[in-house]
């Protein structure tokens, strides 16, 4: 399965520090714990979210003095389950649409290179495949690179898409995109948007902007906000998030490149913090490597 290959690097990472740790052991004691420690933090679970799950392993221990160590995957397995339960959001079951909005709109937020233009181009293959009629708008205006990137995305997927010249206000877009999207009875409409962090106030007045100008069209629009986060970047994710949703009302995920990288742990660590749903998650660069998560299959294929 693609999800068991795209996490192998994590797993592997994680399964061999998580050997040594307990290698010679036979109780779940106090050094263990501190091994266990170190392995979540390594892989890049992040530190509040490891000393959480650290401490419910002690509370199990205080529970039972003779917790085995041959019982720990057993055990961690059922507490990072439970804390991304917690997050009490229902998984998407496929690239479905909530009813009842047409055109659902979607604004895409991220620092460049994050894979902001490639999830779209996945997405939009997605929901075409369902045969849903999709927008895109190219309000990343400020690269040449990604204009050229969502249109090649457009003419691969077969999707119309709606840009301006360089420099032009990404709010201008964003209106002609939702416009036509109305115009053309459209399911979704999906807006790239320009992911310069250079300093917080410009990036939320520009945010807040292209909102403005689409409510002219659709008055609770964006219904979704969706944050892309490069997994492989391990803690760089988590402080872009918090960047963003400082920024503005980030209202999902997608994390990708958690193919080739050892940090996917970070999946965790970021659900775990902002409480934000993960919606998606990529794990290549073909079109078909972007998943709908789910926290048991996302766990399970840790521990498998
Ligand atoms: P943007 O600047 O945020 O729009 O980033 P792009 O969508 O252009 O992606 C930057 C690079 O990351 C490209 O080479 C993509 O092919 C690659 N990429 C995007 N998503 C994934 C993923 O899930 N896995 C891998 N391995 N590469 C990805």
């Amino acid at each position: 399965e693609s999800l068991d290959k795209g996490l192998e690097k994590t797993k592997e990472n994680f399964f061999t520090k998580l050997g040594k740790a307990v290698v010679g052991k036979s109780k779940v004691d106090e050094e263990v714990l501190d091994e266990l420690e170190e392995v979540l933090i390594t892989s890049d679970v992040g530190v509040n979210t490891t000393i959480k799950i650290i401490q419910r392993i002690e509370d199990r221990v205080a529970r039972d003095k003779y917790l085995g160590v041959d019982e720990l995957d057993k055990i961690l397995r059922e507490e990072i389950a439970g804390l991304l339960a917690e997050n009490n959001t229902k998984d998407l079951s496929d690239f479905s649409l909530p009813e009842g909005k047409k055109p659902y709109v979607i604004m895409v937020v991220g620092v460049n290179g994050v894979g902001k233009t490639t999830t779209i181009g996945k997405l939009s293959a997605q929901y075409k495949r369902k045969g849903l009629k999709v927008v895109l708008g190219a309000a990343d205006t400020f690269r040449a690179a990604a204009v050229d990137q969502i249109k090649l995305w457009g003419e691969r997927v077969g999707v119309p898409v709606v840009a301006r010249g360089m420099n032009t206000d990404p709010s201008a877009v964003a209106f002609d995109a939702v416009k036509q999207g109305v115009e053309d009875n459209a399911d979704v409409v999906i807006i790239d948007t320009a992911g310069r962090l250079h300093t917080k106030v410009n990036l939320m007045n520009e945010l807040s902007k292209i909102k403005r100008v689409m409510q002219k069209f659709i008055p609770d629009a964006p219904h979704e906000v969706l944050l892309v986060l490069d997994g492989s970047t391990g803690q760089n994710a988590a402080i872009q998030a918090r960047e963003f949703t400082k920024a503005t009302d980030v209202t999902s995920l997608a994390i990708t490149k958690l193919d080739g990288t050892a940090k996917g742990g970070v999946v965790i660590g970021i659900s775990d913090e902002f409480k934000i749903p993960v919606k998606y998650i990529g794990v290549g660069e073909k079109v078909d490597d972007l998943q709908v998560f789910n926290k048991m299959e996302f766990v399970d294929s840790f521990f498998k």
